[in-house]
C-alpha cells in the first residue's frame, strides 16, 4: 500500500539526547547562545532545539583539536589509538537501539534500516581502521645516489593534522564514522560539522568516543548551520584538510574556499547511478534489487540507481515489476518495524522531488506508479516510478534524492553503455548479467566508482568509496581511507 494510513502517535526523543557542542571533552551552549530547531520528518513538528555554532565556536574546536597534535594523542601508539576505536565499535552495537531510534526521529527513516544498515556499518568502520592504526607504514625505496655516494631512502606516513569533517543528513551516523575511523586511526584530530536536519545520531557518537577513552579535544563535534559553522570551518587557516559529503552545489564551494589556504579536501558528492539489466540477466533477481536501489532510504541514497537502464526483451516485465514494487512499499511511521518507506526528511526536499515528478509528467514520461504526496503530515512522498523515459529528460539527468525511478529501454550493450555514462555524474552502477565475460567487459566501460554485478550498495569499510566526474574528489575507506588521512614524508639519508 502507499496510502500513508498509519498515525505519528509516538515521536518522544530518548532520555539524554545531547543538543550541545562538544569542545575539548565539555558539552557545552554555542557562545552566542543560539540555537536552530530540529524538526520530526514524520509530523514536521519539533523534535528539540540544537546549538547552532558560530564562528567563534569553530575557533574555539580548531584550538582544542590543533592542541592534541602535540598532546597525549600524538604520543598514543598506533596500537592504543585501534584499542580506543574498538570499543568505540561495541558501544555503538550496545547502544544499537538507542541510536536507530535517533536516526528514525531525525531523517524520517524506516528504524530497520539503521540496524541493517548503518549501525553495523559503522561499527564495523570503526574496526576495520582499528585493524589499521599499528599498520601504517612507508616503504624502503632504492635509489641511484647522491653525487656518487649511496643513499637510503625511506617514506613515512604522518597525520594531515586537524581534519574538518562535514556531513549530510541522509546517513549521518555512517558517514560519520567514514570520517572519523580513518582519521583517528591515522592520528589526526578532528571538528566535526553534523547536518543541521539531523545532528542527533552524531552528537550520540561524539559522547560515545569520550567514553572509549578517546582523549578530550581529539574529536569536537560543533552543530550549526552551512552557510555559518560549515563555512567558517572551511575557512579556518589552522583546518588542514576538509573531508566533505554532501551536494555537488556545496562541494564546488568548498574546493573554491578551501583553495585560499591549500587544504586538503576529499568531497564525496552526489549521483544519478545507472542500473543496466541486461538481456540475460534474471529478471526477477533484478527487479527486487533495482526496486531496492530506488526506495532504500526513501531514495535519499547518493548511490541510488535512479537510471534503470533495461535491454527491451524485458521491458515491460520490469516496468511492471517495478511498479509493483513501489505499490507494495509501505509508507508509514517511521518508527513502526512495518513501515519500508518513511518521510523525506523536510518541506523542501518534498516540495523538490514533487516538482522533478511534475518535471516527469511535463517531459513526456509516462508515470505508472506513485506520483503524489503521501498523507497531509509531515514530507512523504509516494514511491514513483517513470516508464518510457530518454535520457535527456531532467529526471534521467539531474539527482532527485527522493524515490523516483527513471526506467529506459536499450537494444544491446553498447547502447546501455552509451546512455549509462551519458550524465554528469559517476558514482556508482549496478549491471545485472548472468555471463561472467560480460559482467567484466562492462565494469570496465562505466565511469563510475563503484560498480556492482547482481546486487546493489554492496559496500564494505575495506573496499574504496568515491566518484568520478561531478560524484567526487578523492577516496575515503580501506587503505585509500588512510591515504586520504596521511601525508607521504620522503626521508633521504646521503651514506
Ligand atoms: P548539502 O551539501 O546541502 O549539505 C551537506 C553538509 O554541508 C551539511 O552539513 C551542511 O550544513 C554543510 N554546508 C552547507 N553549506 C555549507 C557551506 N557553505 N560551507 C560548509 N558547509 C556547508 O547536502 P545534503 O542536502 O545534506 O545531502 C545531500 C547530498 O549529499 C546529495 O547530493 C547526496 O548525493 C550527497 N551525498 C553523497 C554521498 C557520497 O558518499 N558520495 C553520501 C551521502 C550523501
Amino acid at each position: 500500500m502507499t496510502a500513508l494510513d498509519t498515525t505519528i502517535v509516538d515521536s518522544a526523543l530518548p532520555d539524554g539526547v545531547h543538543t550541545e557542542i562538544l569542545i575539548g571533552g565539555a558539552w557545552r551552549p554555542g557562545r552566542d547562545g543560539a540555537t536552530f530547531t530540529d524538526l520530526n520528518p514524520a509530523t514536521g513538528l519539533r523534535l528539540v532545539e540544537v546549538a547552532a555554532g558560530s564562528a567563534e565556536d569553530i575557533d574555539d574546536a580548531v584550538r582544542a583539536a590543533r592542541a592534541q597534535l602535540s598532546g597525549d594523542w600524538a604520543a598514543a601508539p598506533g596500537a592504543a589509538r585501534g584499542a580506543i576505536l574498538h570499543r568505540v565499535a561495541d558501544l555503538i552495537e550496545r547502544d544499537g537501539d538507542l541510536l536507530a531510534r535517533l536516526e528514525a526521529l531525525d531523517i524520517g527513516k524506516p528504524i530497520g534500516q539503521p540496524s541493517m544498515l548503518d549501525i553495523p556499518n559503522a561499527a564495523g568502520t570503526f574496526r576495520h581502521f582499528a585493524g589499521w592504526a599499528d599498520k601504517i607504514t612507508g616503504q624502503s625505496i632504492p635509489t641511484a645516489g647522491y653525487f656518487g655516494r649511496p643513499t637510503h631512502s625511506y617514506t613515512v606516513r604522518e597525520p594531515v593534522g586537524v581534519i574538518g569533517a562535514i556531513i549530510p543528513w541522509n546517513t549521518p551516523l555512517m558517514i560519520a564514522a567514514w570520517k572519523l575511523a580513518p582519521a583517528l586511526a591515522a592520528g589526526n584530530t578532528l571538528v566535526v560539522k553534523p547536518p543541521e536536519d539531523a545532528p542527533l545520531s552524531i552528537l550520540h557518537l561524539a559522547s560515545l568516543l569520550i567514553e572509549a577513552g578517546l582523549p578530550d579535544g581529539v574529536v569536537n563535534v560543533v552543530p550549526g548551520l552551512g552557510e555559518v559553522a560549515g563555512e567558517a570551518l572551511v575557512a579556518h587557516p589552522d583546518v588542514d584538510k576538509i573531508s566533505f559529503t554532501g551536494s555537488p552545489r556545496v562541494g564546488r564551494h568548498i574546493l573554491k574556499v578551501a583553495a585560499d589556504t591549500f587544504k586538503r579536501t576529499t568531497l564525496e558528492l552526489g549521483g544519478k547511478s545507472p542500473q543496466i539489466i541486461l538481456a540475460d540477466a534474471d529478471v526477477e533477481a533484478a527487479i527486487n534489487g533495482a526496486a531496492m536501489g530506488l526506495f532504500f532510504n526513501q531514495g535519499e541514497v547518493c548511490a541510488a540507481g535512479t537510471r534503470v537502464l533495461v535491454h527491451r526483451s524485458h521491458y515491460d516485465q520490469v516496468v511492471e515489476g517495478l511498479a509493483a514494487a513501489a505499490a507494495a512499499q509501505v509508507l508509514g511511521d517511521p518508527l513502526d518495524p512495518a513501515t519500508t518507506m518513511g518521510a523525506l526528511v523536510n518541506a523542501k526536499q518534498r516540495d523538490t522531488v514533487l516538482d522533478y515528478i511534475e518535471a516527469g509528467r511535463t517531459d513526456g514520461a509516462r508515470l505508472v506508479a506513485g506520483g503524489e504526496r503521501g498523507g497531509v503530515e509531515g514530507f512523504f512522498v509516494q514511491p514513483t516510478i517513470f516508464a518510457d523515459a530518454t535520457n535527456d529528460m531532467r529526471i534521467a539527468r539531474e539527482e532527485i534524492f527522493g524515490p523516483v525511478g527513471t526506467v529506459i529501454p536499450f537494444d544491446d550493450a553498447d547502447e546501455a553503455i552509451r546512455i549509462a555514462n551519458d550524465t554528469a555524474y559517476g558514482l556508482a552502477a549496478s549491471i545485472w548479467t548472468s555471463d561472467v565475460a560480460q559482467a567484466h567487459s562492462l565494469a570496465g566501460q562505466v565511469r563510475a566508482g563503484a560498480v556492482w554485478v547482481n546486487g546493489w550498495a554492496a559496500i564494505d569499510p575495506a573496499l574504496p568509496w568515491g566518484g568520478m566526474k561531478t560524484s567526487g574528489v578523492g577516496r575515503e575507506l580501506g587503505w585509500a581511507g588512510i591515504v586520504a588521512n596521511t601525508e607521504e614524508k620522503v626521508v633521504t639519508v646521503v651514506l
